[in-house]
């Protein structure tokens, strides 16, 4: 059976880990990073380099429960690569989190932010935890020991965490706090995805969101589909999903179908998306406000323009690949698509627009808070979402370019973009010792 998107709180629904197939996702990011390799001409030692992290920290992180008893939980921090500039990623809190988790998510941020050309490397991190079962009190208690245990290996300049799946910008409220009261000093360049009255960026949570929606716009338009006669199938009503919905929708798409854990609202005629409640607005909402409801699975299969799964990694399988009806697949989430499924879709000549260009919206005005927080100068909402949207056609357009001169999917376009990038810096700066 596929798993079943879920909604936590917070960046939530921008991946995970459930895989209904035996590839892992860092066997997954392996695989995409040699199949991208092999159409470049790129030192084999590097390209060797990159299948491993730099450094993976693995910490005990022992908290008090409301009642009084203490549990211990696995913490990790996998520091891919950082030859463009300090790590950067999101942490996770997530039963699946585990250290090979995190190595392959960690990949996968240090292609993205190659791919968007910013100045930072991937990582990765998070709790093997479910925050479902915490108290608000317990969660900052698990955070501030969190941030003490890995404070050593985070800092502005070194490694920059924010938020993921079961984090927001509470927990990097407390991550900032713990680590500045330590340092002796406020640092809010420690953290990304703040709140805006301690550093944060306006328009950082809506980021990956309305990267989505500019990417779904890009694609129609590259396919010659004006976005007003596009179809569009969310999967995810949180932060990724209900923000590129409500953009598709203000700007002319029809938004036909959206969904949570629960499963489906489906309306042929169109969802008046800004009614329904995201699930950050009201938790696992969207079934209740549904004249029909279909399943998650349903959604996935439905004929239209535009599918964009946001929800959980690894939803789109070797066994639904084949009954995918959409045109286009712009990949909200990190790791819908499995490598059989990929694979599958690329010979029915449907676009798969990969996440490390369409989600990367977030990291993109992450970096932008980070600049923010160095020059102690915060940029306007309007600011933000300018140069947001012109980060994201730099990047289209050096992944449609890749795209037309090769003749390859977009998924190894803009591996080819970000690869080349990294492996040039590489050879610049050379081993050492
Ligand atoms: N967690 C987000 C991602 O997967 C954002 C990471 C960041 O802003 O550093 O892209």
């Amino acid at each position: 059976m596929a798993s079943q998107p879920e909604t936590t709180r917070g960046e939530t629904d921008d991946a995970a880990a459930v895989s209904t197939e035996s590839e892992s996702t860092l066997e997954t990011a392996r695989r995409q990073l040699s199949h991208a390799a092999d159409y470049l001409d790129i030192d084999p030692s590097i390209v060797e380099r990159l299948k491993h992290p730099k450094k993976v920290h693995e910490v005990t992180v022992p908290i008090k429960r409301d009642d009084g008893t203490v549990e211990v939980f696995s913490g990790y921090r996998a520091q891919h690569d950082s030859v463009r500039g300090p790590f950067k990623g999101g942490l996770r809190y997530h039963p699946d989190v585990t250290r090979d988790e995190c190595v392959g998510l960690g990949m996968w941020m240090t292609w993205k932010c190659a791919v968007m050309n910013i100045p930072f490397g991937g990582a990765k991190g998070g709790i093997a935890i479910d925050p479902k079962e915490l108290s608000t009190a317990e969660k900052e208690r698990l955070t501030r020991r969190f941030a003490q245990e890995i404070r050593d290996v985070i800092g502005p300049n070194q490694d920059i965490p924010a938020p993921d799946m079961g984090t927001d910008p509470q927990t990097m409220a407390w991550l900032m706090d713990a680590y500045s009261m330590q340092e002796g000093e406020t640092i809010p360049g420690v953290v990304t995805g703040k709140p805006p009255v301690i550093g944060g960026s306006e328009g950082r949570e809506e980021a990956p969101g309305r990267s989505v929606a500019i990417i779904t716009q890009l694609v129609c338009e590259h396919y010659d589909r004006p976005l007003g006669d596009a179809t569009v199938a969310i999967q995810g009503y949180g932060s990724v999903g209900a923000n590129a919905a409500r953009l598709l929708d203000e700007w002319g798409a029809t938004v036909v179908a959206i969904s949570d854990v629960n499963g489906a609202m489906y309306d042929p005629s169109g969802i008046d998306t800004a009614a329904v409640p995201s699930h950050d607005e009201e938790p696992e909402a969207v079934t209740t406000y549904a004249d029909e409801v279909i399943s998650n699975e349903e959604l996935l299969t439905l004929d239209v323009d535009v599918l964009i799964p946001a929800a959980l990694g690894n939803v789109i399988t070797a066994e639904n690949a084949a009954a995918i009806a959409a045109d286009f697949v712009v990949e909200g989430a990190n790791g819908p698509t499995t490598s059989a499924a990929d694979s599958t879709l690329a010979e029915r000549d449907i676009a798969v627009i990969p996440d490390i260009l369409a989600n990367a919206g977030g990291v993109t005005v992450s970096y932008f808070e980070w600049l923010q927080d160095i020059n102690r100068r915060a940029w306007s909402l309007d600011r933000v979402n300018d140069e947001l949207e012109a980060e994201m056609q730099t990047a289209w357009n050096a992944v449609q370019t890749e795209f037309e001169r090769r003749d390859v999917t977009w998924r190894d376009a803009a591996y080819i973009v970000a690869l080349s990038r990294i492996a040039e810096a590489h050879e610049a700066r050379g081993l050492w010792p």
